[in-house]
């Protein structure tokens, strides 16, 4: 039978094997987590290339994070003999951004077309917003921001909005605005990146029949987090709707799990699985529910708590695997307290039981809780790499270089134009910007094509910074990326200016950072020195690709993919080849991966290092240790979703999905007190610790009382206060303070002790020497301060126990 015919089948259960060995049609699977819902995806593409049904170019499958895709393409090339880096695996965003790369012209769009991420895009709408007098108050331009991605969602442009109110009209003028603004500037946000090429396909009959024929088969993972949009393009791609009915000749295969649904806040629509049912007439579902991840004291949680969700379709999920450790749950009385034994726990994952530490991720609720677990990571000299929040690729300094770097390919970027215009100083005060922008306004060019209108000495400025970046190019034509990158931080005067900044050296060693992810980067993707100088004729060849599908008989043989699939050494192979784009140059492609990819360089790449993520992050990803910090009601369940019950429900899932990425070891954690955006709260334990099987849990904190355990010298506080750290100062008196322990604390307004620490300050410490003080927070014994001490790095010290004396 078809076990036995390939191996790649052996190890799969029934109900699996039924998954992937699916005739063609369209079909759903529907199961909980860790039961191998995108192992069948996996195994199914491979064993549909293996078998000869399918070959590489007629695959597409969507995955939900950039992370999850790079997973599954290191999966395929480990079951195949093949270089698999040319297929369609992607999430909805590379994949859209692959396409209108491929047809930029049908697009309607420039060649070397940017993408503005959320800051980008924030930044623009206030710009327009005060180009045009728009009253921020009345609309902030965060929400203006969430209008525009919402209606693009929903697949609207400004004249499919019906406005009767005048607020509506209002901001639908202002995202018709805010689209010429982009069109002028060749730049494109990610909800115009899903559209648009949405758009590509419901618009150009041609092309939409070269895909469909090509994407015989369609595979969806996390389907019940697609929204509206994401829906009708598949619907697009999948075959022309006949009747109401999509009998195309392709499959679509759907994967995905009601109870992990935690997208809504974005559009995402569980009730796409309904509608996919019954609009593509699903015959085949598969359940699957056997758990092959967690040990059954996680899994038994995971179960128990969702089950109070009641909008359920209704899956139970059964493991063999025996019991494991018991899921431990620690009460802290502080926010750096309950770092501080994470911190521990891991130390003895890793030295004790053998973990390593890219096996171990501390999830959280809010990006905002990841500092201090940061820091205390940092500090016990424990490697670790964040996902999301703030990224590499988000700071300042790596947004002005990259601003230089974009300005290169395209000196019609007005958003990189107006970052880098005055940076390093240049002497162009607001006024000139004012006038260069009415200038611009006035003869609808961009703001780098203005700069002849502006008079004076003014205009002589102007004119002199746009031609710095045209010498620039001009000296970085055909050199490598490194070397691109180098020149640029050195002439466009950014190190020179970090050089004289006293707290400047970090920031350079930021850029130094960028190129060495340009250079890894490089190597990654293949874009080696040789791409860069292809023979003329090659990048012809290259070139040629991009031109219509349809005229360049990519239908019948699909040269497209044959080049990809060839190895990435340097050839035109290299250049059509990354994961993002089909013909760009090195420099092109990068800055789209700076876009679009979370950076992750606090630890250097391959290195191994604990992960830090959101909850959000996590989905599809497993590791053997687990910790989800801050399970709090008002953090976890959020309070901002705790008004009805549906924000509930969506936290609980969100819990569900936290607790399933485990597969040996979970550790939950509550703090008494919390210090959040400078305030210090006092949470009480959340909801669903009582919604947890006791049988499968170990508190290793009393619940009740019981405090004399925490005499100053045993268990978790002995360590603790042994290492007397006044970096976590505000607690290492707690052994002493027994009270603390016996409730959570009243909230007590201490007179405020006056350290005499502000922000800005210059200040000395015994150990550190001289540093400064960047921000200060909290008060009374919680106050502390974050100080850099340039040699020794930024630390946050309690200024209840550091000594700190103000220095001049
Ligand atoms: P999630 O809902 O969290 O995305 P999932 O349903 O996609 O989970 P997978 O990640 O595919 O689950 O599988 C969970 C783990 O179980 C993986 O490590 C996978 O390799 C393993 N696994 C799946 N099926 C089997 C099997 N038949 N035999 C052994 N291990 C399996
Ligand atoms: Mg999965």
């Amino acid at each position: 039978d078809a076990a036995h015919a390939s191996p790649l089948l052996a190890h799969l259960n029934e109900e699996q094997l039924a998954a992937v060995t699916l005739p063609a049609g369209h079909a759903l699977i529907l199961a909980g987590a860790g039961s191998g819902k995108t192992r069948v995806l996996t195994t199914r593409i491979a064993w549909l290339l293996q078998t000869g049904q399918a070959t590489p170019g007629s695959i597409m499958a969507v995955t939900f994070t950039n992370k999850a895709a790079k997973e599954m393409l290191a999966r395929l090339s480990a079951m195949l003999p093949y270089n698999v880096r040319g297929m369609w695996i992607g999430t909805f965003h590379g994949l859209c951004n692959r396409m209108l790369r491929a047809h930029y012209q049908a697009a309607g769009l420039p060649q070397a077309f940017q993408i503005l991420d959320t800051q980008d895009q924030l930044s623009a709408i206030k710009r327009l917003c005060k180009q045009f007098n728009v009253d921020d108050e009345r609309f902030p331009p965060k929400q203006l921001m969430y209008f525009i991605a919402g209606c693009k969602e929903e697949g609207k442009r400004p004249g499919d909005i019906e406005a009767i109110d005048p607020d509506t009209k209002k901001k639908v003028e202002i995202y018709q605005l805010y689209e010429e603004q982009c069109r002028r500037e060749g730049v494109v946000d990610f909800g115009e990146l899903m559209l648009r090429s949405y758009e590509l396909l419901r618009d150009d009959v041609h092309l939409r029949q070269h895909y469909q024929r090509r994407f015989q088969h369609i595979l969806v993972d996390e389907f019940q987090d697609t929204n509206k949009l994401q829906y009708q393009w598949l619907k697009q791609l999948a075959g022309n709707e006949v009747g109401g009915r999509y009998a195309s000749s392709s499959s679509v295969i759907a994967v995905g799990d009601d109870d992990q649904s935690i997208y809504a806040f974005r559009g995402a629509r569980v009730g796409n699985m309904a509608d996919f049912i019954r609009e593509f007439e699903v015959r085949q579902q598969i359940k699957l529910e056997q758990n092959y991840r967690s040990y059954s004291n996680i899994l038994d949680c995971a179960n128990a708590l969702i089950s109070h969700n009641s909008n359920r379709l209704g899956k139970n999920l059964r493991t063999t695997q025996g019991p494991g450790e018991p899921v431990r749950i620690y009460e802290a009385p502080s926010d750096l307290a309950e770092a501080s034994w994470m911190v521990d726990e891991i130390k003895q994952l890793v030295k004790n039981d053998g973990f390593t530490r890219q096996e171990i991720a501390v999830l959280y609720r809010s990006n905002a809780q990841s500092r201090v677990i940061e820091s205390a990571l940092f500090n016990a000299a424990i490697p670790y790499r964040v996902y999301g929040g703030l990224r590499f690729f988000e700071r300042a300094e790596i947004k002005h270089a990259l601003a230089y770097l974009r300005l290169l390919e395209n000196p019609h970027d007005d958003t990189s134009f107006m970052r880098v215009v005055n940076f390093p100083a240049r002497g162009i005060g607001a006024r000139t910007i004012e006038l260069l922008q009415d200038a611009a306004r006035s003869s609808g060019c961009s703001l780098s094509d203005a700069v002849t209108a502006v008079g004076g000495s003014a205009g002589t400025k102007l004119q002199g910074f746009v031609a710095q970046i045209d010498v620039l190019r001009e000296q970085t034509q055909g050199r490598t990326l490194r070397e691109i990158i180098e020149t640029v931080e050195e002439q466009s005067g950014l190190i020179e200016h970090y050089r004289n900044e006293k707290e400047g050296a970090d920031r350079i060693e930021n850029l130094q950072e960028l190129v060495t992810a340009a250079e890894s980067f490089v190597t990654q993707e293949g874009f080696g020195r040789d791409a860069v100088a292809l023979p003329l004729d090659e990048q012809q060849g290259a070139s040629l690709l991009n031109q219509s599908p349809v005229s360049q008989g990519l239908d019948s043989n699909l040269p497209l993919l044959d080049e990809a699939l060839k190895p990435p050494v340097g050839t035109v192979a290299s250049m059509v080849n990354a994961d993002t784009g089909e013909t760009l140059s090195p420099l092109q492609a990068f800055l789209v991966h700076a876009a679009l990819e979370a950076g992750d360089n606090q630890a250097q790449a391959g290195q191994d290092a604990v992960q830090l993520m959101t909850v959000h992050a996590s989905k599809g990803l497993e590791f053997d240790a687990v910790f989800i910090g801050g399970v709090e009601e008002g953090l976890f369940p959020h309070e901002n979703a705790m008004m009805d019950r549906g924000g509930l429900e969506e936290e609980r899932r969100l819990a569900y999905v936290a607790i399933t990425r485990a597969r040996q070891r979970l550790y939950l954690s509550h703090s008494q007190t919390r210090m959040l955006h400078g305030q210090t709260r006092y949470n009480v334990k959340s909801r669903f610790f009582d919604e947890l099987p006791e049988e499968a849990l170990k508190w290793i904190t009393p619940r009740q009382s019981g405090f004399g355990t925490f005499a100053p010298n045993s268990g978790a506080y002995g360590a603790y206060g042994a290492k007397g750290s006044e970096q976590f100062g505000s607690n290492s008196g707690w052994g002493g303070k027994s009270e603390v322990f016996a409730s959570p604390p009243v909230p007590q307004q201490k007179a405020q002790p006056s350290h005499g620490i502000k922000a800005g300050l210059k200040v000395f410490h015994n150990k550190f020497g001289e540093g400064k003080v960047l921000a200060v927070e909290g008060t009374g014994d919680d106050a502390r301060a974050q100080v850099s001490f340039g040699r020794h790095g930024t630390k946050w010290l309690a200024l209840s126990i550091a000594k700190l004396t103000v220095v001049d």
